[in-house]
């Protein structure tokens, strides 16, 4: 079976504690539409929508989707960055009942030529006038000879290819709605609405299956952490095809009628955003945990009641700067797998300062595992963190190997990353101390380490290859390969050409190599990346 549904006990006890509802996605967020019709839905860099102007634009889109023969249950790669017509290409994807593939723009040849046949996509949405790569002409190539891929749409203008926005372009917005409900009818809302991909450690990224009442309520669960109400403005500045920008960023605001205020990664643009849309909420991943020091912080920050700092360490002179200026900050632990941790209103100080937090619903299970055993750490210790509950996944897709691995007997998913409880004022909090996981954590980027070394062995004169992480003060960690070659040392030009060459995402390419005549091995022969990790980092902190 390529998917693994939620145990039937365990999604009878989610509905009947109301916990998931009966709803699609679609029909989810079009209730909210008809509910707030002219409360801001979006505001983007690019221009702004209400929620009843979102829902009829989405509901064309949905019409003309379906009008090219895209039929419900079949994958569409959604390779864009945050504008506003993504936001309304994701509900239109989702209205035709089609599964989203929450591929990033970043990738290329060699992950969407795998990602695309493994979940057999059959459409492909790309972004037009993307600086330095032409994801139009990409979207040609992919298609050529693909045993399922059969249509491509631009987001933007572009004469290559048709324009999303347009392709509803005739049906009448009434005409377009009945179809929709149609549609909606028919779908089961514990079946995939969406696939995310894994910050992978493997070879291959795998996908998350994303089902409809489990994806909400994750992202409904959220906005209740935090105490949101139609009047909260959530600023996302970060990628938001990526599960964090669909959970917090897009579904979670829309859940109570809230609005997603879209900037992107350049401050020098979002932080004016944020500043004119009187801002309440802000989520700063690390490669923005500098944020504060620009010039246009106070102005962007004056409405703001709430930062939430994810995906890495916070240090404490961030959070203190950001209380100096009377900033209330907390902390989420999120992941496209499921399982998240906030440390939400009223949470202790020492809490939001060095933990992530309490998992976002009370009938999430959480243990801290000793590695590789089903045994609970004593009190306090370090172990792995493994979760069980209403929106943590049961499997990955058509992943039967690898799935025997990554959960326990009972079910609790083994998330990779290392953690503690931490008991504060009476009550149990989890902090991160690490990762099991071998991978990159890229400004939030998760980069494979065995993916980048299976790469890099492709190279006819590399005969051993090691990756690790190699501090970085803007990104935490960019990849380091050490390598042992054939012949004379290769340089770090030879090795992005070889990684050119061969397709490859650039934010995966190695931004640094070392050569070795061989590669250290621990006492039961694996590469002894504890030692290359220490030694990368001791060079690059080297004056
Ligand atoms: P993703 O599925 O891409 O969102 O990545 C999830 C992973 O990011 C987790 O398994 C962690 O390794 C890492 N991560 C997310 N939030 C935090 C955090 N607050 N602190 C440390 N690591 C985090």
């Amino acid at each position: 079976m390529s998917v693994v549904p939620y145990p039937a006990a365990d999604v009878r006890r989610y509905r009947a504690a109301g916990l998931w509802g009966t709803a699609t996605i679609a029909t989810e967020f079009h209730r909210i539409a008809v509910a707030h019709p002219r409360r801001d839905a979006v505001v983007a860099l690019d221009g702004r929508l209400g929620f009843a102007e979102l829902d009829r634009r989405s509901d064309l889109v949905a019409a003309g989707l379906a009008g090219r023969g895209l039929r419900p249950g079949e994958p569409i790669l959604l390779q864009v960055t945050n504008r506003l017509g993504a936001v309304v290409a994701w509900y239109g994807a989702l209205k035709a009942g089609l599964i989203p593939v929450a591929t990033l723009s970043a990738h290329r040849g060699h992950e969407i030529g795998e990602i695309s046949r493994r979940v057999g996509a059959v459409a492909h949405l790309v972004e037009a006038g993307t600086r330095g790569f032409d994801l139009v002409e990409f979207a040609g190539q992919q298609k050529e000879g693909h045993p399922t891929l059969r249509e491509f749409f631009v987001l933007g203008e572009d004469p290559r290819g048709p324009s999303i926005e347009d392709v509803g372009e005739g049906v009448s917005p009434a005409e377009a709605r009945v179809l929709v409900e149609r549609i909606q009818y028919g779908l089961d809302p514990d079946g995939v609405a969406v696939y995310q991909l894994s910050g992978g450690t493997t070879g291959v990224p795998k996908v998350i299956p994303r089902m409809h009442a489990e994806y909400w309520f994750n992202a409904a669960e959220y906005a209740r952490s935090w105490g949101w109400t139609e009047q909260t403005r959530v600023a996302h500045l970060i990628p938001i095809i990526h599960n964090a920008g669909i959970v917090c960023g897009l579904h979670a605001p829309h859940s109570v009628g809230g609005c997603l205020v879209l900037g992107s990664p350049d401050l020098d643009e979002s932080l004016p955003l944020m500043a004119r849309e009187a801002a309440t909420h802000v989520l700063f991943g690390h490669g923005h945990y500098r944020a504060a020091d620009h010039p246009e912080f106070g102005a962007a920050t004056k409405a703001v009641t709430q930062v939430v700092l994810s995906g890495a360490k916070v240090p404490p002179a961030l959070f203190e700067a950001l209380e100096a200026r009377g900033l209330w900050s907390g902390q989420l632990f999120g992941m496209g797998e499921g399982l998240f941790l906030t440390t939400r209103p009223g949470a202790p100080r020492r809490a939001r300062l060095e933990t992530v937090g309490t998992p976002l619903s009370e009938w999430d299970e959480v243990r801290i595992l000793e590695p590789g055993t089903e045994k609970e750490v004593a009190p306090g210790a370090v172990g792995e963190l493994c979760a069980r509950g209403p929106y943590t996944l049961h499997g990955y897709f058509d992943a039967r190997e690898h799935n025997a691995r990554a959960f326990t007997s009972d079910g609790f998913y083994r998330t990779g990353d290392l953690a503690t409880l931490t008991e504060i004022e009476g009550a149990y909090y989890v902090s991160i101390e690490g990762r099991l996981k071998d991978l990159i954590n890229r400004g939030g980027e998760k980069i494979s380490a065995e993916e980048v070394e299976l790469l890099l062995l492709r190279h006819p004169r590399i005969t051993g290859a090691a990756v690790v992480p190699m501090p970085d003060p803007r990104l935490g960690e960019r990849a380091c390969a050490y390598l042992v070659v054939d012949g004379p040392e290769l340089t770090l030009p030879e090795i992005q050409a070889h990684f050119a060459a061969l397709e490859v995402a650039k934010f995966k390419w190695p931004e640094r190599i070392e050569h070795l005549p061989e590669i250290p091995r621990t006492l039961v022969g694996k590469a002894d990346k504890k030692r290359l990790t220490a030694d990368i980092a001791t060079k690059v902190s080297a004056p």
